[in-house]
């Protein structure tokens, strides 16, 4: 394949283009992993910048509807738009339930939309790695919004608020009292606590659980990365489309101020950090799974077992000699 074909048609927006490269930064192959690698750095000095918003919320949630409305809303404002997901299911069930077209079928038709599917890969990792080169292709691609869908199940609320401008919880209205659970790790990653389904019979507890957040929020260290006012907690209804706009505004708000005051760019750079270091362990780990390292590994655990050298001593070895 040739690298700077596929990055020019990529640059000037050629959606098969992007389509292809997306596959190729979610291969396991080594020739791939290299061009891909190739690609990454071809295009890493185009200067497009997108908005890049990760979304999360339990099943249910409301997830696909906002998506959809949300970005049938911007698209109509002439923007592109988009949808990636981390799916950490995957892992278990080798399919895929986030960023499925057939869940948004209106903004899949849609010209200004590109909905993209998680990759399956074993772990969380592996997703989310690829996930993030796939972030970079579509912003490099002009999109306008990048939006990256995951489940609240912990552990990918983190990757994707590393790999995200801003992070957005989707919640619904709560029956109780109760604060749905939501870990105060998840609560300190949100920039915008959107309460869904605003609306009907539903628009009195969407109304009380806002507010319920809106206070917890308060209670919240100031994070120096936010404007008065942020994080910030409000209600929409993706069904009936109420909301979506205010909701864009508020993030091209917070966007705007943090580009001003340099912590958008900061952001960045402490997410390339992240991912830096996410790297180098991945590559490491690499090493223990080549067959060599395997043998070595079974060769001295025996060892160990019998009382010859001490785990300590046939740990350090092993590692001296990785990638031998
Ligand atoms: P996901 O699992 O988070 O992607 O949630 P879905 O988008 O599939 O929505 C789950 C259910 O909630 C569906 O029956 C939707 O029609 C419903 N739903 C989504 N958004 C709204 C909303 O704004 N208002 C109401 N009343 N129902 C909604």
């Amino acid at each position: 394949m040739d690298i700077t074909e596929l990055s020019d048609k990529i640059i000037v927006g050629d959606r098969r283009a992007l389509a292809r490269a997306i596959t190729l930064v979610e291969s396991g192959r080594a020739d791939h992993r290299a061009q891909a690698a190739a690609l990454m750095e071809t295009l890493k000095t185009v200067e497009k910048q997108a908005i890049r918003v990760g979304l999360s919320g339990t099943p249910g949630v409301g997830k696909s509807t906002f998506i959809e409305s949300f970005g049938m809303m911007l698209t109509a404002r002439g923007l592109r738009v988009a949808v990636l997901a981390v799916d950490p299911s995957s892992a278990r069930s080798g399919g895929s339930i986030l960023g499925d077209k057939t869940r948004m079928e209106r903004l899949s038709r849609d010209p200004g939309a590109f909905i993209r599917p998680s990759p399956s890969q074993s772990h969380l990792g592996g997703v989310a790695r690829r996930t993030r080169d796939a972030v970079a292709l579509c912003e490099a691609a002009g999109f306008d919004a990048v939006l990256i869908e995951t489940v609240g199940v912990g552990q990918s609320e983190t990757v994707v608020a590393e790999m995200s401008d801003i992070f957005v919880l989707l919640l619904a209205p709560a029956g109780g009292d109760e604060l749905q659970g939501v870990k105060r790790g998840i609560m300190e990653m949100a920039d915008l606590i959107l309460v869904n389904k605003a609306d009907g019979d539903l628009k009195p507890a969407a109304t009380r659980t806002c507010s319920d957040y809106a206070g917890a929020l308060r209670l919240l260290r100031k994070r120096p990365q936010d404007p008065e006012g942020f994080p910030k907690a409000m209600t929409v209804s993706a069904l009936q489309e109420d909301g979506l706009a205010r909701a864009w505004d508020e993030m091209t708000a917070l966007v705007d101020w943090r580009r001003e005051t340099g912590h958008f760019a900061g952001r960045r750079a402490e997410q390339a950090r992240y991912w830096f270091q996410q790297e180098i362990r991945h590559c490491l780990l690499a090493k223990l799974e080549t067959p060599a390292a395997k043998a070595m590994m079974q060769d001295y655990a025996e060892r160990v077992a019998t009382g010859e050298v001490t785990p300590t001593i046939a740990a350090s070895e092993v590692v001296k000699h990785l990638g031998d």
